[in-house]
């Protein structure tokens, strides 16, 4: 029986990865809809490769008018509201949540609500909703399976092997600052942030990668996704990202998986839910494989990874002041507003600010997003040039 699907983000690096990932297994996977955002072009193209679609929805109403009239079998939506009934109305089984930032959350709850199953390439959901999300799930309500490709690999060392544990290893490439100092880092601007040396994603996450909010957001989210606590949780700098994280036992020796960078892995190990064919291999040390460089992570560098104790240990609302922080400050680096390190500052002095609610719920946590951007938005005002 082929398994029916729901993308949303279906244009983004992700949602296209996807897309090749179903092509590649027609006789496994359908597709019954998907989101767009501003990239509208690509549904033409999308709804020939994939006759079995009939829902879509678009950002915009001007759009969602043009395709109602192109395509009159297709039900389209348009908007945030339009994602939640698409979300909702759309018969699939499994969702590929391809959203970037605050906007992905809603559709996860929902779909989590409704007992599908969510295959996560949104993060976000789970910085901002770790508790919310791990409740339902420990209710009984759908099945998750990150699209990380960190925590697919920490996920497949402990799928073979799960017993003492010692710790949860992150590798992180370092982004595109990872060879000057962070003096340096001052007058960087976003093109120069936009060059990550081995990954090819979105704007928005390589700049995450640039400023380490992305491996804060890594942190918390497989504190979330395998109930390890802060202490448990490390990083590595391991700059050609072939060793994608590692597990490490109490008897000193880790398990890794190493391949060459390729989303398409990680997408498939959770379409195929854990079951497909993987290789992983356990060392005695990671420092002897040879032609592969390691460095301890230094905090210092990168203070905004501390965050991600915070959020881990107090959990709440933390969550959610970090991310929105981080998103006005990152499209207003884009935009050339703020000086980089003025994405920590932001986060800083909005985490500080937080007065936390323990348990918020949904509405809680919609309500201290919106506070929280526009604390932010004053700051860039504040601080921008
Ligand atoms: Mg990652």
């Amino acid at each position: 029986m082929r398994r029916s699907l729901l993308i949303l983000g279906a244009s983004g690096s992700i949602g296209s990865q996807t897309l090749s990932v179903i092509k590649d297994n027609k006789d496994r996977f359908t597709l019954l809809g998907f989101s767009v955002g501003s990239r509208t072009r690509c549904i033409s193209y999308i709804l020939k490769a994939h006759p079995e679609c009939k829902y879509v929805c678009v950002k915009e109403k001007s759009k969602f008018i043009t395709y109602s009239k192109k395509y009159p079998n297709i039900k389209f939506y348009y908007g945030d509201d339009g994602l939640i009934s698409l979300v909702k109305e759309c018969p699939y089984e499994m969702m590929v949540n391809a959203l970037v930032g605050f906007v992905g959350l809603l559709p996860t709850v929902e779909a989590l609500r409704l007992d599908k199953i969510v295959a996560l390439a949104n993060k976000e959901s789970l910085v901002v909703g770790g508790e919310l999300i791990n409740k339902m799930l420990k209710a009984g309500h759908g099945k998750l399976y990150p699209i990380d490709s960190e925590h697919v690999a920490i996920a497949k060392c402990l799928q073979v092997e799960n017993k003492n544990v010692d710790k949860l290893v992150i590798t992180a490439s370092g982004g595109a600052f990872r060879d000057g100092k962070r003096e340096d880092l001052d007058n960087v601007t976003a093109e120069d942030a936009l060059k990550h040396p081995t990954w090819n994603m979105g704007a928005k996450i390589t700049i995450d990668s640039a400023s380490m909010v992305n491996k804060t957001f890594e942190i918390i989210e497989a504190h979330y996704l395998f109930n390890y606590p802060y202490n448990k949780i490390d990083l590595l700098l391991h700059k050609e990202s072939y060793v994608h994280s590692l597990v490490k036992y109490n008897d000193g020796s880790y398990r890794l998986e190493k391949c060459h960078p390729d989303m398409k892995k990680p997408i498939k190990y959770a379409l195929f839910e854990t079951l497909c064919p993987f290789v992983t291999y356990k060392v005695k040390d990671y420092h002897k494989l040879t032609d592969l460089t390691f460095k301890d992570f230094d905090y210092d560098r990168f203070p905004v990874v501390k965050w991600a104790e915070r959020v881990i240990k107090e959990k709440g609302t933390y969550g959610a002041v970090l991310n929105a922080a981080n998103e006005v400050a990152v499209y207003a680096f884009l935009k050339g507003k703020i000086k980089f390190l003025d994405i920590e500052e932001i986060i800083s002095i909005c985490m500080k600010k937080n007065k936390n609610i323990i348990n918020p719920s949904i509405e809680e946590i919609i309500k201290c997003d919106k506070l929280t951007r526009q604390v932010a938005h004053k700051l860039v005002e504040k601080l921008g040039r």
